[in-house]
C-alpha cells in the first residue's frame, strides 16, 4: 500500500505491513525452537546457540554466502520464496555444517535481469530518488532511514515527501516484480499493530506511555522510542520544521 501524500486530508499515521507484526521477534522464537531441537539431538550448551537478529553482523553478505538469495538493485537481499520481503536472522552452532553454495553463482543482480537498466521500477517508485539502481541506497535521501530515528534533521525535500508515514516506506519494494506473490509461512501474532495510528494522540503521550503502547512491537525498539516516533508524528502533522 502506498502512503498518502502530505496534502491528504487524512492525517492518520500509516504503519507499513512489514511493521504491523514483529517479524524479528517471530524469527527469534522460531530459531529458539530450532536450537532446542538441535541441542536435544546433538548436544551443546545453550550459549553455543547464539541467535543474531537485527544485529550488527553483516547480514546481507552472510545471506548471499549461505545460498539464501542475492542482492538486488534495490540494495536488498532477494530470495526466491519472498522477494525482498524478508528479514534475516542467524544462529551460531557448536559444530560445523557443510554450507550451501551461493544460490545464483557470481552473476551481479541475477534477479533484476528483466528490469530496465536505466530506471528500474524500484528506482522510479522512490519519491526521493534514493534508489541509485546500482545496488545501493542514498540513505541521506531515504524516508525509511529517517523514520528509523536516523539523521539529526530531516532535509526539506525529504519532509515534503514524507506523507502520512508513521513508520515504514515501501514504495521501492512495492514495485518490484518479486514482491507481488503470496508468501508462505508469514503468519505471526507477535507485536500486532494496526495499519493506522493517530499521530496527534502519540504527541500527547509521555515516554512511559509510548513505551507501554509499543512494547513488543516493531515500533518498540529503544532507538525509536520516544524521539523517533515523536519526530515521525510531527512529520505527518507538518510540525517538524517548527520544532527545530
Ligand atoms: S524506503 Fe522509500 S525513500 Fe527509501 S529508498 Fe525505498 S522508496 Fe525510497
Ligand atoms: S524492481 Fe527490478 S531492478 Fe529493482 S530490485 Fe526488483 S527486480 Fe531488481
Amino acid at each position: 500500500m502506498k502512503a498518502e501524500t502530505a496534502s491528504s486530508a487524512n492525517p492518520a499515521g500509516y504503519i507499513a505491513p512489514f511493521a504491523q507484526r514483529n517479524y524479528y521477534r517471530e524469527a527469534v522464537k522460531r530459531l529458539q525452537g530450532l536450537a532446542r531441537e538441535l541441542r536435544s539431538d546433538y548436544g551443546g550448551k545453550k550459549s553455543d546457540f547464539n541467535i543474531l537478529c537485527n544485529s550488527p553482523v553483516p547480514e546481507k553478505p552472510l545471506a548471499v554466502a549461505s545460498g539464501l538469495g542475492s542482492i538486488g538493485r534495490n540494495s536488498l537481499i532477494i530470495i526466491p520464496e519472498a522477494g525482498s520481503l524478508c528479514i534475516i536472522a542467524a544462529m551460531t552452532l557448536p559444530f560445523a555444517l557443510e554450507g550451501d553454495p551461493p544460490l545464483t553463482g557470481s552473476e551481479v543482480f541475477p534477479y533484476c535481469r528483466s528490469c530496465d537498466t536505466r530506471l528500474p521500477p524500484c528506482a522510479a517508485a522512490c519519491p526521493t530518488r534514493a534508489v541509485t539502481g546500482d545496488g545501493s541506497i542514498d540513505l541521506s535521501r531515504c524516508i525509511q532511514w529517517y523514520a528509523s530515528g536516523k539523521g539529526n534533521t530531516v532535509p526539506e525535500e525529504i519532509a515534503q515527501n514524507w506523507g502520512n508515514r508513521l513508520y515504514g516506506c515501501t514504495d521501492c519494494q512495492d514495485q518490484c516484480v518479486h514482491n507481488m506473490r503470496p508468501i508462505q509461512g508469514l503468519v505471526t501474532e507477535e507485536g500486532v499493530l494496526p495499519g493506522y495510528i493517530d499521530p496527534q494522540k502519540l504527541l500527547t503521550m509521555t515516554e512511559a506511555e509510548l513505551k507501554a503502547r509499543f512494547k513488543g512491537t516493531s515500533l518498540g525498539f529503544s532507538w525509536l522510542i520516544p524521539q523517533g516516533i515523536r519526530r515521525n508524528a510531527c512529520m505527518i502533522l507538518g510540525q517538524y520544521q517548527r520544532q527545530q
